[in-house]
């Protein structure tokens, strides 16, 4: 199924089909193609290959069936025109970012986002000539006051993580735009099941495939979706000499996990949402962080550009560290740990862990206090799921949230 017939189909459709093309044995499955290097029938072959000037397989650095098939599929469920598939997803944003940019260039980019992307623009870049304008994430005039004339890309993530805050992907889209800059979408927490930068506006959008793609925590895997062939071009030819490649293994394990990511990330959305209003119910909850509740402030932004409200629930206990502490370790089956988009539901305190090596100040900034717990919704029986929090969240009821230091 190639490119042009994928508007004739629906997503689900296009979610089990599209990319796949059959080899002479029949096969119904896709099969893996495990080789690093093919062969040619002849030297004039060879050489048109090398070239260019013949399409076709060389070396699995750049060109391997099996990272084609997912390649194709994710770009038609994104509806971009290209991708490219990479070794991870921080590989991904590397990728885009020196596609886009040169030496002197700058970067405006959301407050908040993954936290290895943020040590990439503030610690890896400047030292190739690259400076990035943190700003805050909802805030238009922010992104428009920090555009300058040698900016290049913005870059966001929506909803961010853990606050499930929301980007307003068309105006932030058209912003770009009127700059000759490209708006980068990390699009990791939607999913294309849930949202599509590119149609909204979006130039690029980058993904994990590690989390909800994958959607079993098994591979480590990336992709840069694009809508346009010189940006599609020039990633190619950066993955053909520099070599961030997906293995065809983890690639084939990406084609399978797209099979049944929507209905995947519409299981956890609902379970997420019903989560979220029973935390908002108990008594040992002081605020609950979900795109999907009304009294949050990215409700009706969300509601526009998003199908459901995702698989990450954030929320404040009354207290601090031992109280948020209390939930985590009374549950007995949520898994502690930072990944998020797998079958299996994760608990994690952010600012203990995944946000812990940036300053309290910050984290204050952020919005990211010692009282906040954030679950990453998987598949398992919802009752379940809320029995293991609620263990922790009625002690903490019944013993009252303890006294706070004066200084809060
Ligand atoms: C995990 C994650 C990344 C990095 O992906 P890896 O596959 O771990 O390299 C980037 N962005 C977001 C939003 C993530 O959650």
């Amino acid at each position: 199924m190639n490119e042009l017939d994928a508007r004739a189909f629906g997503f689900d459709t296009l979610s089990v089909r599209a990319g796949e093309s059959r080899t002479g044995e029949q096969e119904h499955n896709a099969p893996i193609f495990l080789t690093s290097s093919f062969v040619f029938a002849n030297a004039r072959e060879a050489a048109a290959r090398f070239s260019g000037e013949e399409s076709g397989n060389v070396y699995s650095r750049f060109t391997n069936p099996t990272v084609r098939a997912f390649e194709r599929r994710l770009a038609v469920l994104e509806a971009g025109t290209g991708c490219i598939a990479t070794a991870s997803g921080m590989s991904a944003i590397l990728m885009t970012a020196m596609t886009l940019l040169r030496c002197g260039e700058h970067v405006v980019a959301a407050n908040g986002l993954f936290g290895s992307t943020v040590s990439l623009f503030a610690n890896v870049l400047p030292r190739f000539g690259i400076e990035t304008t943190f700003v805050d994430a909802t805030d238009v005039d922010a992104w428009s006051g920090a555009v300058r004339p040698e900016t290049k890309m913005l870059f966001a993530e929506s909803p961010t993580n853990p606050l499930g805050e929301i980007v307003d992907v068309a105006a932030l889209g058209a912003l770009a735009r009127e700059h000759g800059a490209t708006l980068v979408v990390d699009n990791c927490l939607c999913t294309p099941a849930l949202s599509r930068p590119i149609e909204l506006g979006a130039g690029i959008v980058v993904h994990s495939a590690t989390k909800y793609l994958d959607g079993q925590g098994r591979c480590v895997g990336g992709a840069v979706v694009t809508n346009d062939a010189a940006h599609h071009d020039a990633l190619f030819s950066l993955l053909r000499t520099a070599g961030p490649s997906m293995s065809p293994f983890n690639a084939w394990v990406f084609l399978h996990g797209l099979e049944t990511l929507r209905i995947r990330m519409h299981a956890v959305s609902e379970s997420a949402s019903r989560l979220a209003r029973w935390l908002e119910g108990h008594p040992a909850v002081r605020r609950v962080h979900y795109p999907g509740l009304e009294s949050h402030p990215g409700h009706a932004l969300a509601a526009r550009q998003q199908s459901a409200g995702g698989g990450i629930v954030a929320f404040d206990v009354h207290g601090g560290r031992d109280e948020a502490w209390t939930v985590i370790d009374n549950a007995r089956t949520l898994s502690i740990t930072a990944n998020l988009g797998d079958a299996k539901t994760t608990i994690v305190h952010p600012a203990s862990t995944t946000h812990s090596r940036i300053t309290a100040e910050q984290r204050e900034a952020a919005g990211i206090g010692e009282s906040l717990v954030r679950v990453a919704v998987g598949l398992e029986t919802f009752e379940d799921v809320r029995a293991d929090l609620a263990r922790g969240l009625d002690r903490l009821a019944e013993v009252g949230p303890r006294p706070r230091a004066a200084t809060g």
